[in-house]
């Protein structure tokens, strides 16, 4: 398999979907075969739903089903990471429970890291599990968690030691959101939307084979998960975008996106529609005022700078090099980009960028991006803190001082009151 090349993936995945792909498919019947061929998600193992090809190549694949308009596995949300996690650190059981539900869309997942007094400090998290008998036992509260109101699954991070340093006494688990001792609450943003929640965990159960990897592991797992979430989950993540094609299939991916990834439904506007700049610029004849072709030259290339500073991530992947900072330049440089194309957006409408709804240009979408612009800049860890990284990592500089470092956490001074026992 490793002498394969571009145009025997073209001709193969072609080929495959010309001899099965029809709209008339129920969508989870259609991801079962898609599931079994191993083309819906070709980097995975072959012995786990894949077919260990390079994750570059995923490109040509999503091409050719971009061309027929083919559906392909669900991807969006927090299932790409919960997979990619479990790829990585899950046992055999986890791999089997859920992996293909995550790409049939069968289960929706949610990433329940930060927490009132961890955002950044996200090893500062105080959400406890204590072993009684032969189960975990979680309590705390998380917050901003994306879908939490829609999960049934979880990724979940919590104190498990409090003598140990911070960074060492936390432990990774598979939450089944659906328990009685789970409550999500959403919370409202600034774009009108309530895609995150704040979650309240009093007494949730977990079993023992649902922890991820050793107890005291959580820190290194958690940082897998934040590096595939920055690196955009091995290339396979996309969001929810509704299609107008015709047939059984499109209608229940459609219903999908109505319910299950309702809260991804602003993604694309939070990320500053590159897409939609050219298109706006030649509508409003701004695209022959040189300044404002100017800004746009500049977000077109920053933009291409971020999809190739992508590709090199993805090159390294490919090399089986782990995952380093290159996805905190990456997520940086796609702040960047956002807060850019959101500038020019405003160059071009002026003072109809403000107007939402049915009243604003493109049903509002121009004015949804200046709202949700500011989101790319703080989930998945703030622009600040992929700064110290790459300062840390790549520039080798000086680590923040810590004058707490190596003590047990229950000594370190937090801006939560929460009991310690
Ligand atoms: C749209 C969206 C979706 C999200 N989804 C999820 C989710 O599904 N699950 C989840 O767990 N979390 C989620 N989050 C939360 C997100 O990860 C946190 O908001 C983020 O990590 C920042 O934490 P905080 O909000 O507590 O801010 P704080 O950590 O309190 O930061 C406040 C400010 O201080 C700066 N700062 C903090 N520490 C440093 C430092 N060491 N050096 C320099 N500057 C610093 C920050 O950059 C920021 O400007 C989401 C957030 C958003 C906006």
């Amino acid at each position: 398999m490793s002498d394969i090349t571009e145009e025997d993936v073209r001709a193969e995945v072609s080929g495959w979907l010309k001899a099965n792909w029809s709209p008339d498919y129920g969508l989870v019947e259609w991801r079962l075969k898609l599931i079994e061929s191993g083309w819906g998600a070709p980097h995975y193992p072959k012995e786990w739903h894949g077919r260990g090809l390079p994750v570059k190549f995923n490109v040509i694949v999503d091409d050719e089903f971009s061309k027929i308009g083919a559906v392909t596995v669900c991807r969006a949300g927090i299932r790409t990471l919960a997979a990619a996690t479990i790829i990585d650190h899950g046992s055999d059981l986890h791999k089997e429970k859920f992996l293909k539900r995550v790409l049939t869309g069968e289960d929706t997942w949610c990433q329940l890291f930060s927490e009132p007094g961890s955002g950044s400090d996200m090893a500062a998290a105080t959400t406890r599990a204590d072993r009684k008998g032969n189960k975990w036992v979680i309590n705390g509260q998380k917050v901003w968690t994306t879908s939490a109101h829609k999960a049934d699954w979880a990724l979940l991070l919590a104190r498990t030691d409090w003598d140990a340093p911070k960074h060492k006494g936390l432990s990774y688990f598979l939450l089944n959101m659906r328990q009685p001792g789970v409550k999500a609450q959403p919370l409202k943003q600034m774009n009108g939307h309530a895609s995150f929640n704040q979650v309240f965990i009093t007494d949730a159960e977990i079993e023992p084979e649902l922890q991820v990897g050793k107890t005291g592991e959580g820190w290194k797992i958690a940082t897998t998960t934040l590096m595939h979430e920055r690196r955009g989950a091995g290339a396979l993540r996309t969001w929810a975008v509704a299609s107008k094609r015709k047939g059984k299939i499109y209608e229940e991916e459609n219903a999908e996106i109505a319910t299950t990834m309702e809260p991804y439904k602003w993604y694309p506007q939070r990320a500053g529609r590159v897409d939609l700049l050219l298109e706006r610029a030649k509508a409003t004849g701004k695209i022959n005022d040189p300044i404002v072709r100017q800004e746009l030259a500049k977000v077109l290339t920053l933009s291409k700078a971020a999809e190739w500073t992508a590709m090199r991530a993805r090159a390294a992947q490919e090399m089986g090099r782990p995952q380093g900072p290159e996805g905190s330049l990456g997520k940086l440089l796609g702040s960047h980009v956002a807060r850019a194309a959101a500038r020019v957006h405003t160059s071009l409408d002026g003072a109809n960028a403000l107007l939402t709804g049915s009243d604003g240009t493109l049903e509002g979408v121009i004015a949804e991006i200046l709202v949700s612009v500011p989101a790319t800049s703080i989930a998945g860890g703030t622009d600040e803190i992929q700064r110290n990284i790459i300062s840390e990592r790549i520039l080798q500089m000086p680590k923040d001082s810590d004058e707490f470092a190596g003590k047990p956490f229950r000594e370190v001074p937090r801006n939560t009151v929460s009991k310690v026992s």
